[in-house]
């Protein structure tokens, strides 16, 4: 039995599969490169605010160690497990590799719901999980970083847990926190404005204007609501977006600023008076030139693969399209796909930025993190169009195979040890 079977591992692993055949890696190796270096299950206790006692399951998922120590998001949501934790780590690894980031993939989560849980019960999740990782992780072992239903705040619990731990201050240990206790500006908008540079280089390569482009986009949180912005910059029209409760849709499009004090004081997207009521599956069936999933894995499947109708399809989240949906994406030569390992990067790039400006106890500008963000995206885009076009792939086949392959390399080079 494999201990991380789950439909996003083996999601994940029916892409590798796919790559591995097209670039004929030996079958002996394909296990090294899939399976993950090592993982740690852990119970969570802690007490709630009514007296009660109650404990979650957590993870923390190390891909691989070849590259340098390992690098990936820690998610808060009632739906994480080892195997998609896993999917997620492995996905980690192409990703720091595809941006040629010294890193190995990680990932990390707790299953519980953000959302039922007090400030006060969130920040002793946060300590008990990091205490209970404490060994595993560290600046030269493991670094986590914000993903679902974490930010900020839990990244400053998780430094200060290992901190006191350790005796002194370590800001490297994990990346995206406040700027005030040794975070990167800009890291908080990375994923996003990474989503909405890559997306409107899409646009020049399609010769579309972004003046009268237009943007849907599903799930409206950090990296949702930041590349909305972002594409709003470029003059883009976002139609409708979404959160775990349903979404909103306008047709001459959505005032976003107004949508967040919405946000503000409701908590959700549902029942913003400047747009009509929209479903999930409504809208990313919606036509537009740009639909941004920015949400869960999974959301594009065969059921719905043939009814999306945009000219780019930019993967914010990760993992949102299957491998079915993706063959059935793949005849539709109107679809031009920025896949999630290239699109979301932006974020864990300025994490390294966070790491380098930790470790020197030097801190860059925002232009100057921009400027670079920028920088290697564009190298990382036009790397894996060329291939596409040279190769007559995919463009998510493309960005697998530059990922894979020097990981790949790595192992080789190195032996059997990382
Ligand atoms: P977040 O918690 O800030 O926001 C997630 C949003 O998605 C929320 O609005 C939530 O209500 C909504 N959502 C949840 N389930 C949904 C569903 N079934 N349908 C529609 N909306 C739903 O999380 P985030 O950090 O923005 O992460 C979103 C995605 O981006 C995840 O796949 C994550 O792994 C990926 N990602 C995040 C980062 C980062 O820097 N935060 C970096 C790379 C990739």
């Amino acid at each position: 039995m494999n201990v991380y079977d789950h439909p996003t591992f083996r999601m994940a692993c029916q892409q590798f599969d796919l790559v591995a055949d097209y670039l004929q890696i030996p079958t002996d190796d394909r296990d090294r490169l899939k399976i993950p270096k090592r993982a740690l299950a852990v119970a969570v206790p802690i007490h709630r605010d009514d007296g009660s006692t109650q404990v979650f399951q957590g993870y923390r998922v190390q891909h691989h160690l070849s590259l340098g120590p390992t690098k990936g998001g820690i998610r808060f949501h009632p739906d994480v497990e080892l195997g998609e934790v896993a999917a997620l780590a492995m996905w980690m690894s192409w990703k720091c590799a595809l941006t040629n980031l010294p890193y190995g993939g990680a990932k990390g989560g707790v299953n519980c719901d953000p959302r039922k849980l007090s400030i006060t019960e969130l920040e002793r999740v946060t300590r008990r999980y990091t205490q209970e990782i404490i060994s595993f992780i560290g600046p030269q072992v493991d670094i986590p970083a914000p993903d679902m239903g974490t930010n900020e705040q839990t990244m400053a619990w998780m430094m200060d847990t290992y901190s006191v731990h350790m005796g002194y201050t370590v800001p490297g240990v994990v990346t995206g926190k406040p700027v005030l206790l040794g975070g990167s500006v800009g890291r908080r908008e990375a994923t996003g404005r990474g989503v909405g540079y890559l997306a409107n280089r899409a646009m020049d390569v399609l010769g579309l204007d972004s003046s009268r482009a237009t943007a849907v986009v599903q799930g409206f949180g950090n990296v949702g609501s930041v590349a909305a912005f972002s594409l709003a910059r470029f003059g883009v029209k976002i139609l409708a977006v979404s959160d775990a409760f349903g979404g909103v849709f306008n047709g001459a499009g959505l005032d976003l600023l107004a949508l967040e004090k919405h946000i503000a004081s409701h908590r959700t997207v549902t029942g913003f008076p400047g747009g009509d009521a929209i479903s999930n599956e409504q809208l990313l069936e919606l036509p537009c030139d740009i639909l941004v999933p920015a949400a869960m894995e999974r959301q594009i499947t065969e059921k719905n693969a043939a009814r999306i109708k945009c000219r780019i399809l930019a993967e914010g989240a990760n993992g949102p399209t299957t491998p079915e949906a993706d063959q059935i994406i793949g005849q539709r030569e109107e679809i031009f796909v920025i896949p999630d390992i290239l699109c979301n990067s932006g974020g864990v790039v300025v994490s390294y930025f966070e790491w380098v400006q930790d470790l020197q106890s030097f801190f860059w500008s925002e232009s100057e993190v921009m400027d670079k963000l920028f920088r290697i995206l564009e190298n990382a885009f036009m790397q894996t169009l060329n291939l596409s076009r040279k190769n007559k792939v995919s463009m998510r086949t493309a960005a697998l195979i530059l990922g894979i392959q020097r990981v790949h390399q790595a192992k080789k080079t190195r032996g059997l040890f990382p």
